[in-house]
């Protein structure tokens, strides 16, 4: 008996139900409720990579990681899991199933479901942002009148409205909270984001990492936006202001930014039709004046210091002002 890795962010709730169960007082559906990006569907995943898990473990939940179960389970390629996001379609084709095709449909599902288990053990169905036809609802309800000793299955929403209330009195329903902000930058640290950018995020996202993610988005949009506006400022030799992307968690964005636009900036120069990376910014582009091929190369030295010293603990502030003299008009050899 092994305790096995429960790897998940949050449901402390959903967490404690599933422990409680056993395989004997396992329901044969539940339905998984609560906010969008509070990780209904990564729990579902979690509860059947347990379930499929062969090595003894003292609860429910938990799997070994080493076992036929879990390699299979982890490489994608378990025969009895079965997971699909979306709307259910009833489906009038006899094509090869559930499991290869690229839009599931009910009659693909219902299909599944009544086939034997490939490992001998439990086969678990996630339905993930489930939203059924009312025709595909109903080729289910077969299911919900006798279903098959060996089945699990795991739908979930978001959006209450859509579950039929045929199926939903069918399913045992176990709703997830928000997530704390400290949770949701648990996630996004492990989708990759550094803890800074994403303890920063989780405070914006009001317990969701779907909001999080969607602040992510807009914040880079913004981060190019004011990076641009730097741009043309700084090379009219203007005022330039630097706070809205030269600040730690937006600075190599920025950059990047500045980086393209110099680029169009001397593809233009050099004529013909070269296809720019901002073409948005090709006109403001096009009206400014080109430098002398020197100056240009001084201005790509100043961006490729500035990339290299922006992952030291240099102020950001100093990263953009050493462009920002490579890009200033002044910078040019008088003639
Ligand atoms: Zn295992």
């Amino acid at each position: 008996m092994i305790d096995g890795a429960f790897d998940v962010v949050g449901a402390a709730g959903p967490r404690a139900f599933f422990e409680h169960l056993t395989s004997a007082t396992l329901s044969h559906g539940y339905l998984f409720s609560g906010p969008a990006g509070v990780g209904k569907k990564t729990f579902a995943r979690a509860v059947a990579h347990s379930l499929l898990c062969i090595t003894p473990k003292r609860t429910l939940l938990g799997w070994c990681g080493t076992c036929s179960g879990c390699t299979h389970f982890e490489a994608g390629t378990h025969p009895d899991f079965y997971a699909s996001t979306g709307q259910l379609k009833i489906g009038d084709r006899d094509g090869s199933g559930f499991h290869d095709s690229e839009e599931p449909t009910a009659r693909d599902l219902v299909r599944q479901l009544s086939m034997h288990s490939y490992a001998g053990g439990k086969r678990v169905f996630v339905l993930g942002d489930a939203d059924f036809t009312r025709e595909a609802a109903n080729a289910l309800l077969k299911f919900f009148e006798e279903p098959p000793a060996d089945v699990l299955l795991l739908i979930t929403t978001s959006a209450d409205g859509r579950i039929l209330p045929t199926i939903r009195s069918r399913l045992i329903e176990v709703t997830f909270p928000l997530l704390s902000a400290a949770e949701v930058a648990a996630v996004l640290e492990r989708r990759g984001l550094a803890a800074d950018d994403a303890a920063h995020a989780a405070a914006m996202a009001n317990g969701s990492v779907t909001r999080a993610l969607a602040y992510l988005d807009e914040g880079e949009g913004a981060t190019r936006d004011a990076a641009v506006e730097w741009f043309f400022a700084a090379a009219a030799g203007g005022e330039a202001d630097a706070t809205g992307w030269a600040a730690r968690p937006t600075l190599e964005a920025g950059l990047e930014t500045v980086k393209t636009l110099t680029r169009d900036w001397v593809a233009l120069g050099l004529g013909g039709s070269v296809p720019l990376l901002a073409r948005d910014q090709r006109a403001r582009l096009e009206a400014l004046p080109q430098r002398e091929p020197a100056a240009f190369v001084r201005l790509l030295g100043a961006l490729g210091d500035a990339e290299r010293i922006a992952r030291t603990n240099v102020s950001p502030a100093l990263v953009a002002d050493l462009v920002r003299m490579a890009l200033a008009p002044a910078a040019e050899p008088r003639r």
